[in-house]
């Protein structure tokens, strides 16, 4: 990946002291809100702060929301003591890297939900940050299809969100005109959605972990968080070595759940893993499609169904379904975790979950092992779409929380520990809304 990123291995990283990895810190602490005000500060005060003292904070997780954290920690508050510990050898390699690029403006979510409300803002200032550090993205807009009468009456619903949620510019579409844009989608109506876009998001990663390091901050890789000690700081036991702050903030993703419990606090939620397949439309079949062309959503169903994505590196992906993945970290259907599986199926709630959705479970798992039943489904929005014009594409696998009584949890959720923050469920639009999220985390920290 980047080659700035630092490696947990190496040990020439400021602060360290010779006992292998174990940062020093000047004892003597002090409540987040005290020296992290909320108000802008003054190149004076700025200096002042660094003088007395920054709290420290270590973030768990280089997935885009724990580098967006980063970042906007060190953008409130300049010269804070930040550092992010993750496991793999580079950083973005989950959810991040492996999700459909698409930047989602908040057409779906429940108005005054935390989701509705990051995804506006954080659609903003992703294409801001996209423009400054030159990462590939383009709003290229997208149709949502309705193909029976039903999704025409679900869809004046979703207009109405929409436009609740803030969106400036939504078009009802008639077959005509829903045609003129992409003149191969089947259906009765459309919604145009201008705003929606897509983006590169390891070149996102990439770029956010530049700017952590320009700011002062520091990417450890190859440091999974195997243990936490609460004193008067935390610290974090690690294969890189211990560190110590003030602060911690957890963002590991498909671990989350996991993380907080080694860091004390009850596991209410379960992560419990979704992988979502794709297939490619092959290159004399890309015609078919020009931009997003997404379902109505279902209500009834807790996904949002198999869409068409244009990929800003080029090509069209069509996916993604949800199936369990018996490892979290599954990104083929034979990757088995004998933990992860034993969790997962030992968590009352899934099973309340499969008994909710039965007809969803199976109709999902069928579109995971035969073509031409998932070809189906595209079939719906993109009537000409045969399983020929389909080539196997990629994976990634959702880290969706789950509540004992088998919902899925749709907002995003954190939770406070002592000094502490645990980002328990951020799902889709989660890398989108990630700059507005880590400026959440932030002012939730600050406002206790
Ligand atoms: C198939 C799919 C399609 C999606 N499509 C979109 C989309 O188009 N647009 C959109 O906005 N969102 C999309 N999403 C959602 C989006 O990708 C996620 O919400 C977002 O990437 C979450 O970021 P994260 O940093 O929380 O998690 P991750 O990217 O998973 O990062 C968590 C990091 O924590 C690290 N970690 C875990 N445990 C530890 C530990 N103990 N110690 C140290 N490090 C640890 C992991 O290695 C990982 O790098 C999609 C997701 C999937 C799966």
């Amino acid at each position: 990946m980047d080659g700035t990123v630092n490696q947990g291995t190496c040990l020439k990283l400021s602060g360290f002291t010779a006992g292998r990895g174990v940062r020093k810190r000047t004892p003597g602490q002090l409540v987040f809100s005290q020296v992290f005000p909320k108000a802008p500060f003054s190149a004076n005060l700025r200096s002042r702060r660094r003088e007395l003292k920054t709290p420290s904070t270590l973030i768990i997780g280089g997935g885009i929301v724990g580098l967006a954290t980063a970042r906007q920690l060190l953008r409130q508050h300049p010269g804070a003591d930040v550092t992010v510990l993750e496991k793999e050898a580079a950083p973005g390699q989950h959810q991040t890297g492996n999700n459909s690029g698409v930047l989602h403006c908040g057409l779906y979510y429940t108005p005054g939900s935390l989701k509705a409300r990051l995804a506006v803002e954080g659609i903003r200032e992703m294409a801001e940050f996209c423009a400054e550090h030159q990462v590939p993205h383009e709003i290229c807009g997208k149709l949502v299809v309705a193909t029976n009468p039903a999704e025409v009456a679900r869809m004046e619903k979703l207009f109405e969100r929409g436009q609740a949620n803030g969106l400036q510019g939504i078009e009802k579409l008639n077959r005509d005109q829903m045609c003129e844009i992409e003149p191969h989608v089947g259906g009765l109506a459309a919604l145009k959605v201008p705003q929606e876009g897509i983006v590169d998001y390891p070149a996102v990663v990439t770029a956010l972990v530049k700017n952590i390091e320009k700011m002062g901050g520091e990417v450890i890789t190859n440091a999974r968080a195997t243990g936490f000690r609460e004193g008067s700081e935390w610290t974090v036991e690690t294969p890189a070595g211990d560190f110590s702050a003030d602060w911690i903030i957890n963002c590991a993703g498909l671990h989350c759940d996991r993380v907080s419990q080694l860091a004390g606090q009850k596991r209410d939620l379960r992560i419990v893993p979704f992988r979502g397949e794709y297939f490619q439309l092959k290159p004399e079949s890309q015609h078919l499609v020009r931009h997003l062309v997404y379902p109505v959503p279902d209500p009834a169903f807790p996904f949002l169904g198999v869409h068409f994505t244009r990929l800003i590196g080029g090509g069209i992906e069509a996916g993604p379904n949800a199936v369990l993945a018996f490892a979290r970290e599954g990104y083929r259907k034979t990757n088995l975790n004998l933990r992860d599986l034993f969790d997962a199926l030992t968590y009352v709630g899934l099973w309340r979950f499969a008994l909710k959705y039965p007809k969803m479970c199976v109709n999902e798992l069928h579109g995971s092992f035969s073509k031409k039943h998932f070809c189906k489904q595209l079939q719906k929005l993109v009537p000409d779409i045969q399983p020929s014009d389909l080539e196997p594409g990629g994976a990634g696998v959702r880290a969706q929380a789950m509540t004992p009584e088998g919902g899925l949890v749709q907002d995003f959720h954190f939770a406070r520990g002592t000094r502490a923050l645990h980002v328990l469920n951020a799902p889709s639009p989660a890398a989108t809304a990630s700059l507005a999220i880590g400026t959440e985390i932030i002012n939730q920290l600050e406002f206790n």
